[in-house]
């Protein structure tokens, strides 16, 4: 058998002008005024985004699977194909107002790996595969992550199916609609281990100079909703020691939504990010207050913690204060961390192709989270300008999206063992 390896895989580099090029053909595909795209999913464009996408990869000599979520996944055959596929894929739909990179970054980049071994004549042991996930961004149908989600058996085919946008129409029959209801099972699909590059949406490699964000898992998320019950009253005749202000209760709270945030670790979030004050009015003193508290933590320890000390806080200021507070839980998503051996992987390639790169978390959901419940998972963050995504403006370095997929490419290699051809 031949299975000479080739010893020096750290010579190979990506094309990265054709992956511009690419990430820049299929942005004309909803493109907007301002640069940005708008490519919701299930939707006409959507269809023409996938067709382009599967046309490339079957000049790639892929072949392409559809599950019934509308998943797709396009293989490049191993010399053994009883191996689980390395996988790699993100999403292609956008937000309204979306850009050019997230999602499509990652699932293109998946397709410049597989272009580059073609060229070069290199086989892998396993198989590579190149997915992209359906309605990652959960603006026209919830829940978000639908497809990986419904892969990951995180919720079912059948709820999915149901979910309906603002104009009635279900994600079953846009499916059908665009001719993106596949045969396949979701879920009956081996995965030996899952890759995923995406940009940042965030400022931290930006702000630190670094091109590779080795991320090392995702933030846990809680959030709750607060009422405040005070008394109305009219701001002038109302001495101050006689008064329940639900308002001045109210930010005494969320100063201890952040603060708890900075207590626990590095990688805290603590946010209240909608407000409503009742009667809202100028000289009425706030009766009623109800806020949102948003809490994340790289460990669902550090955020349970978190919550302890945000709620021991709001009973002592219920008591200081003499007004009820309610404190009512409305979502939870566990932290995710990474599979260590995957961080790795990424860690090597990053220090072996030359780039700088640091340990980050996911503050923002991605495909990779359900993948992690499935498969050893890891992803690779890049910088984008100003830390801005799902908007039209954003925008990532020509270099930063070439080292990004040297990056994903080693990393694949490193799982699916390179053969010369
Ligand atoms: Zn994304």
């Amino acid at each position: 058998m031949n299975t000479k390896t080739i010893f020096d895989i750290g010579s190979i580099r990506i094309n990265g002008q054709r992956l511009w090029d690419s990430l820049m053909e299929l942005a004309q595909i909803g493109a907007t005024p301002k640069g940005g795209v708008c490519r919701l999913t299930l939707t006409d464009l959507d269809k023409q985004g996938r067709d382009l996408v599967a046309r490339w990869a079957r000049e790639a000599g892929m072949t392409v699977t559809i599950d019934k979520i509308g998943n797709c996944f396009m293989r490049r055959p191993g010399r053994n194909n009883h191996l689980p596929p390395i996988v790699t894929g993100s999403h292609i739909d956008t937000q309204p107002t979306g850009g050019k990179f997230d999602g499509n970054y990652g699932v293109l980049a998946g397709l410049e790996v597989v272009r580059t071994l073609n060229d070069l004549g290199i086989e892998t042991e396993a198989p590579i595969e190149v997915a992209f996930w359906t309605n990652e961004e959960g603006s026209r149908f919830v829940p978000v992550m639908m497809g990986s989600g419904v892969f990951a058996k995180a919720f079912t085919l059948a709820h999915a199916y149901a979910a309906t946008d603002s104009d009635g129409k279900n994600v079953k029959d846009e499916l059908a609609r665009i001719g993106y209801i596949g045969a396949e099972e979701p879920g009956d699909h081996p995965i030996g281990s899952y890759f995923e590059a995406h940009i940042e949406q965030g400022p931290v490699l930006e702000d630190s100079e670094i091109t590779i964000g080795v991320v090392t898992g995702v933030l846990g998320i809680r959030w709750f909703d607060c009422t405040i019950t005070g008394m109305e009253a009219h701001a002038g005749p109302t001495p101050m020691a006689l008064r329940q202000d639900a308002l001045q209760a109210a930010t005494c709270i969320m100063q201890e939504v952040v603060a708890a945030a900075l207590r626990h670790g590095t990688d805290g979030r603590g946010t209240v990010g909608m407000v409503q004050v009742h009667p809202n009015s100028r000289n009425v003193i706030p009766g009623r207050v109800k806020f949102t508290i948003d809490l994340r933590n790289s460990s669902d320890a550090l955020v349970d913690l978190m919550v302890q000390d945000v709620k021991a806080f709001a009973q002592a200021t219920s008591q200081k204060f003499g007004m009820p507070i309610e404190i009512v839980p409305t979502s939870s998503y566990p932290a995710q961390p990474f599979n260590a051996e995957c961080i790795s992987a990424v860690e090597k390639a990053a220090v072996s192709l030359g780039y700088s790169s640091m340990p980050v978390v996911s503050g923002a959901g991605h495909d990779a989270i359900y993948m992690a419940r499935l498969a050893p998972s890891g992803m690779i963050f890049i910088p984008c300008k100003d830390g801005i995504s799902h908007n039209e403006i954003e925008d990532a370095q020509p270099e930063h999206i070439t080292a990004g997929c040297n990056v994903l490419m080693h990393a694949m290699l490193q799982h699916a063992k390179v053969h010369q051809a």
